[in-house]
């Protein structure tokens, strides 16, 4: 929760004192943000031959792909009519993730998403920059920018070290939220309202039985929400892939759901998250692990204070949905929220959440 105390405070300003400070690193090119985007910039950028440098505030790559636990990439490498339409370093790197994955270029023949676990993914994406040869620097984040005589010089971090400066010849901003660009003073549109969510995942889930649950019961499968396609092409991915994709805001679909919400075991809202929105789920068979995206809240994405109680009621509606014993708002054990999701008594031995943001 947070306080009023705490909001009061941050309308109060301070003057930070001026300092000096080391510059760390000097390079000819540095990519800012270790996500899909700042892997595929530094791969560019070291394949040039410019000495470059990825600077990422976790200690591992992938961005909201990895750390959102967005673990899939749309499949739109293809048009309609079937040609080709996207090649180069997205090709690549969703090669390697389907190469990790076991299931290679199998993935061209479908039109669903290429699934792949965050954690082999994390590895895999610091391997490909690593391979072009770029260096990465982790846990570093960008707190303010150099800029002369309206250009901008480099990019000033925080870390376990300090206070440090890194010079660059070209800075490429791939924050995803613009971070660089707004610390240099560049005028930016804002949009006040975006889409946040809280992802987890559940391990050791027997994945052919949860599958068999859609084959079973083909009209709990929401056709046609994100991706243009049917139960049938996602079964049929599974099975050539070991993939299988629940597609997004397909949860308001699930009977399951339904019938918890009708019960008032799962409340229409936990905090500001809406509990029946969305939920798109991710299988993969190989890892016997289902991704979930759940629920959604809008709101101002700048205002940290917000941030964190989104985080702790998506944390909140992830066990309420999910836990699959007891609810701890209720008390009450549910057994209408359970088993049907999965169609099979999934064990949630393991549960890990991190968050994304969207703007
Ligand atoms: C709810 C949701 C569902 C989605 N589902 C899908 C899907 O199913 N398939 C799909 O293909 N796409 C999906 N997407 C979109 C996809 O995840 C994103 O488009 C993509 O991951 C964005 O990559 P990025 O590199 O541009 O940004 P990000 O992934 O946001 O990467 C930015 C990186 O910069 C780092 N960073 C930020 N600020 C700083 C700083 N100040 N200093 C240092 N480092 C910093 C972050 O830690 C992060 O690693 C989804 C997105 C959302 C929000």
């Amino acid at each position: 929760m947070i306080s009023n105390g705490f909001l009061k405070t941050m309308s109060m300003r301070v003057e930070e004192a001026r300092r000096e400070i080391p510059v760390r690193d000097e390079v000819e090119v540095l990519v800012v943000g270790g996500g899909l985007g700042g892997v595929a910039a530094a791969m560019a950028g070291a394949r040039t031959g410019a000495r470059t440098l990825l600077l990422e505030r976790n200690g591992f790559l992938g961005g909201t792909a990895t750390a959102g636990m967005c673990c899939s990439v749309f499949n739109c490498f293809f048009l309609r009519g079937g040609e080709q339409g996207t090649a180069g370093i997205p090709e690549e790197v969703v090669d390697a993730l389907a190469v990790g994955e076991g299931y290679g270029s199998k993935w061209r023949a479908h039109k669903g998403h290429i699934i792949y676990d965050t954690e082999r993914g994390k590895l895999i994406l610091a391997e490909l920059v690593s391979q072009a040869r770029a260096d990465i620097l982790y846990q570093a984040v960008v707190a303010g920018t150099l800029v002369e005589e309206g250009a901008l010089k480099g990019v000033v971090v925080e870390s376990k070290s300090g206070r440090e400066a890194i010079l660059a010849k070209t800075v490429i901003d791939a924050t995803g939220d613009a971070d660089v660009a707004a610390r240099a003073g560049i005028p930016l549109h804002i949009q006040e309202r975006g889409v946040h969510s809280l992802c987890f995942r559940l391990g050791k889930v027997d994945v052919d039985a949860f599958v068999d649950f859609f084959r079973r019961n083909p009209e709990q499968y929401p056709e046609r929400m994100d991706v243009d396609w049917s139960v049938d092409e996602a079964l049929a991915q599974f099975d050539d892939c070991g993939t299988f994709l629940f597609p997004h805001g397909g949860g308001v679909q699930l009977e399951a759901f339904q019938r918890a919400r009708a019960d008032g075991v799962l409340p229409g809202r936990v905090g500001i998250h809406d509990s029946v929105d969305a939920c798109q789920m991710h299988a993969i068979r190989q890892t016997g692990i289902v991704h979930v995206i759940t629920g959604f809240s809008r709101f101002d994405g700048l205002d940290i204070g917000k941030i964190s109680s989104s985080m702790g009621d998506g944390r909140r509606m992830r066990w309420l949905r999910f836990s699959g014993t007891t609810f701890p708002d209720s008390g009450k054990p549910s057994s209408s929220a359970r088993g049907p999701i999965w169609g099979c008594a999934h064990r949630a031995i393991s549960m890990e959440t991190s968050s994304f943001l969207q703007r």
